[in-house]
Formats: structure tokens, sequence, C-alpha cells
């Protein structure tokens, strides 16, 4: 066995060179004798193949080898140990968990599930609505890159424009993942949200306010560097929330200007204002350039609360859970088709008078 893939000959080839401390394992040499050291147990005055002996299945060294001794970039690890709570959790520990059940973590609306098998990680991954689906009943993948078109579409197979939003489809497994292929199926479901979720725990994630977002755009888009402050609240409450994006808001409105929209609540930042908002914002500055104007109309009490229910309805995406016949909800289909028959002119206009306000 080599250092490559026998945990004990790496050990001892690294600590001939350096002192080891990882994760409550210290392994050091002072006069040509080893010190083995773990939560667990001392073991002092050691030669090279006694310490050979010592570390042999000693749950530490695995650790050690597992986490040291593999190429993986810094997001990678980091996101890896994070799944196991490897910072909180011992080694002993999170061993138990790892060989009975696994240890659970989600990001956004995905489930990872880490478990040891025959001695290595393995990652089972699915949606968090279908934790205690039967495997046997989810379509069952094997290559990360299948994430892609998963990710494509909703349970309506609706285009999803943006891969953060709450609407990711259900009923697929990927049954048993390696820690890199984890990674890149988490990558096509939510594209570099490990690396900026990497940076921000480095302190290095970098932001770009939506000043400098509006400045840069060209074009058809150039004009959204017109909304106020006041606009960009209700931008970002229209796209930002939870509701809308799983991802945290971390840009505000410029340096030293807050949104106070709330930022979320997602264990993934956003670092700038995505296409999916530009592209609102061009929308809402244009309807943001026209005059108001004066209407008069009628309205019974129940026709005005059934106008703002059916807008409530719209917003909150409640449109698909409001029942056939269901004639309480005011945002009940066939109360709106009534409003419209009563209300509405053959071009679908409500009839109305309009002035500009004085
Ligand atoms: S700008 Fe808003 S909607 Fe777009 S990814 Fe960031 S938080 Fe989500």
């Amino acid at each position: 066995m080599d250092r490559e893939s026998d945990p004990v000959a790496a050990l001892v080839a690294t600590v001939a060179e350096r002192s080891i401390s990882y994760d409550g394992l210290s392994v050091s040499k002072s006069d040509g004798l080893y010190t083995f050291e773990t939560t667990e147990r001392q073991v002092t005055d050691l030669t090279a193949s006694a310490l050979g002996e010592t570390a042999a299945g000693d749950p530490f060294v695995d650790n050690w080898f597992h986490w040291t001794q593999r190429s993986r970039s810094t997001a990678e690890q980091a996101f890896l140990r994070w799944v196991e709570h490897a910072e909180e959790r011992s080694v002993p520990e999170r061993d138990a968990a790892l060989t009975s059940g696994g240890v659970v973590r989600e990001w956004g609306q995905l489930r990872i599930t880490a478990t040891v098998v025959d001695g290595d990680r393995r990652y089972e991954l699915r949606h968090s609505d279908d934790r205690d689906a039967d495997p046997a009943e989810l379509e069952r993948f094997v290559d990360p890159r299948k994430a892609r078109e998963i990710a494509t579409t909703d349970d309506k197979g609706r285009y999803r424009p943006l891969k953060t939003a709450p609407s990711l489809s259900t009923g697929w497994l990927f049954p048993e993942l390696t820690g890199a292929s984890l990674v890149e199926a988490i990558d096509f479901f939510y594209p570099a949200t490990i690396q900026n979720w990497s940076l921000e725990r480095e302190g290095e994630l970098d932001v770009t306010n939506w000043a400098a977002a509006a400045d840069r755009q060209s074009g058809i888009y150039a004009m959204v560097d017109e909304l106020s402050g006041e606009q960009l609240e209700w931008l970002t409450e229209a796209c930002c929330v939870d509701s809308q994006c799983l991802k945290r808001r971390e840009w505000d409105a410029a340096d030293g200007e807050e949104i106070d929209t709330p930022r979320g609540a997602g264990a993934f930042p956003c670092r700038e204002p995505c296409s999916v908002v530009i592209s609102a914002a061009r929308k809402w500055t244009q309807i943001e350039r026209e005059d108001t104007e004066r209407y008069t109309f009628e309205l019974t009490p129940s026709e005005k609360d059934q106008l703002e229910a059916l807008v409530a309805a719209v917003a909150d995406g409640r449109i698909d859970e409001i029942r056939e016949a269901e004639f309480s909800d005011p945002a009940n289909r066939q109360r709106a088709r009534y409003l419209r028959a009563k209300r509405f002119d053959a071009e679908g206009s409500l009839s109305t008078e309009s002035e500009r306000p004085s």
C-alpha cells in the first residue's frame, strides 16, 4: 500500500516531515520517536513501525486521510465538511451518525444524506419535499449532469428562469453520489451557490450593489438605473424574498444605502442583482414612467374586496389552490368571471372614466 491509498502509510510519511494536528488527532516526532494522540487516547515513545500499528484502523486517522489527502477545491472541502457538521461534531460522533442512518442537511430545496459505505462517503440527494418518499417510488439518476434537466422545469412542466426559485420539481433521486459528484449536481441545481457560500465564509464575497449593477446595463436595460429607492424596495419585495427566491440577498441600493426588504434566511448568499431581476426592473421602469390618472367606476364593497383578493392570490401564487365552485373565496374563477361579465366592457376593460389628477 502507498500513501495515496493507505491512511497509515500516508500518516507515517507525513509525520516524518511535519507534525499533524487535525480534527482531534495529533501526531508529532521528537528525538526519533513519535507521539500519537486523539481525544480518546495518547501513546508516546513510538518507533515508526509502532506508530503504524497504533494508527491502523483508528477512526481519527481515517478521518484525517479522508479530509487531507484528496484533492478538492476550498469550496468543495468546506461544503462537504459542512454537510456532516465536521466543525461542530467530534470524529466518533460523526462516524456513529454516518454509519447509522446518515447525516442530513438541507440546501435550498435539496436534501442531502451523507453516509459511509464500505469505508467511504456516499451522498444521497433528493427534493426536501420527498423526505419521506419510498426510494422505489422516485426516479433514480446516477449522472450528476442530469440535475440540469431536472432543474429546467417545475412539477407542472413550466420553465424555471430562476434556478433558485422555490419551485424545484419533485420525484427524483440520486441514491449514491461521491463528494465531487454531489457538488457537481448541486452546481446544476443552484449554480455557484457553493462557491459564493464558501467565499462568504472566507470573508471574500464580492458584492455588487444595485447602483453599480444598474450602471453597467446597456441597450434596452440601460433604463433600469431610473428606479428610485422606494421602487427598489418594491422590486426586492416582489422578487427576492424567501417565498420567491432561496438566496439570501446581500446586495443593497448602494454602499451605505440599505434596502429594508428582508434579506431572506437562505443558506447561500446572493451577491448581485440577477438577470431575472434586471429584466423585471426594465418592465417596472417603463411602467413607472407613466403618469398616474384618476379613474371613476362603481364597485360594491364585496367587488372591491374581490379585486384586492385577486391581486393577492396571483401575487402569492395561490391561484392553483382555489377549488372549482369554492364561491366563498373572492379569487374563485367563477366569481372572477361574474365580475368581468358585470363590470368590464367587450374589450376586457373596466367601464370607467379617467382624468389626470390636477
Ligand atoms: S437578485 Fe433576488 S431574485 Fe435574483 S438571485 Fe438574487 S435574491 Fe434571488
